[in-house]
């Protein structure tokens, strides 16, 4: 059962986390930039989006290159990020809606409006889900939202701060709503890296977790932790 969330909770969760793996300072990057950069994310690993995402910018360092070229010729420097079909297509419709719509490609105005409404907007674009928004309007605009990957899911399960069948969706509703919203960023940054190097899937290191005093699953013996 999701026990009962108290900012102060959250904000001792957030000092030790960033003991442990450092403080997280927000760079807004180019909202466009950053859409495109994490639409190539979707369904893969860093270590193949980054790559495409470089390969795509080397071919194309102005979008609008990108938008003339079409989507064929944006398939081919994206491959190593995978559905490099889907994901071109995607983009290009992007690039071409922005063009029509606008006039000009950049999503710089998104950081002017109002974060539902933002949110919104971004979500009308075909395979922008609320999670790729929220991380473009969290990271480039500095707005209240709290993206949940699979990391940030399993361990805020862990600790308890959602209900054990909460889905990913249900999860960014609750986490949204109950973290303060100065933690977001830094907070959303330090459980992706203690999901990915201490609070693994099976096995996790709780004899080195700094926040295992929060840890439901960890209080109850609901995990099967590494051996110390
Ligand atoms: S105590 Fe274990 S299960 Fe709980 S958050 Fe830490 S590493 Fe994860």
């Amino acid at each position: 059962m999701a026990q009962e969330l108290r900012p102060r909770t959250f904000r001792r969760v957030n000092e030790l986390l960033a003991e442990a793996y450092g403080e997280k300072h927000r760079v807004p990057g180019d909202p466009l930039d950053s859409l495109i950069r994490t639409i190539l994310s979707q369904n893969t690993t860093d270590r193949n989006s980054i790559p495409a995402f470089e390969a795509l910018k080397q071919r194309f360092p102005d979008w609008e290159d990108a938008l003339e070229a079409g989507p064929a010729q944006i398939e081919k420097p994206i491959e190593p990020a995978g559905l490099a079909p889907t994901k071109s297509k995607r983009i290009y419709n992007i690039l071409d809606q922005l063009a029509a719509e606008r006039g000009e490609l950049s999503l710089d105005h998104v950081c002017e409006m109002e974060p539902d409404a933002a949110c919104q907007y971004l979500s009308r674009f075909k395979g922008v889900g609320p999670k790729t928004a929220a991380i473009v309007l969290l990271f480039d605009c500095g707005m209240p939202f709290f993206p949940v990957d699979t990391h940030v899911h399993r361990v805020s399960g862990r600790l308890g701060w959602i209900p054990e069948d909460a889905s990913a969706e249900k999860a960014y509703d609750i986490l949204t709503d109950a973290i303060p919203a100065d933690l977001h960023f830094q907070l959303h940054l330090n459980m992706v890296q203690h999901g990915r190097e201490t609070c693994h899937p099976s096995r996790p290191e709780c004899h080195e977790c700094v926040i295992s005093r929060f840890c439901d699953a960890y209080r109850n013996g609901d995990v099967e932790p590494r051996e110390g």
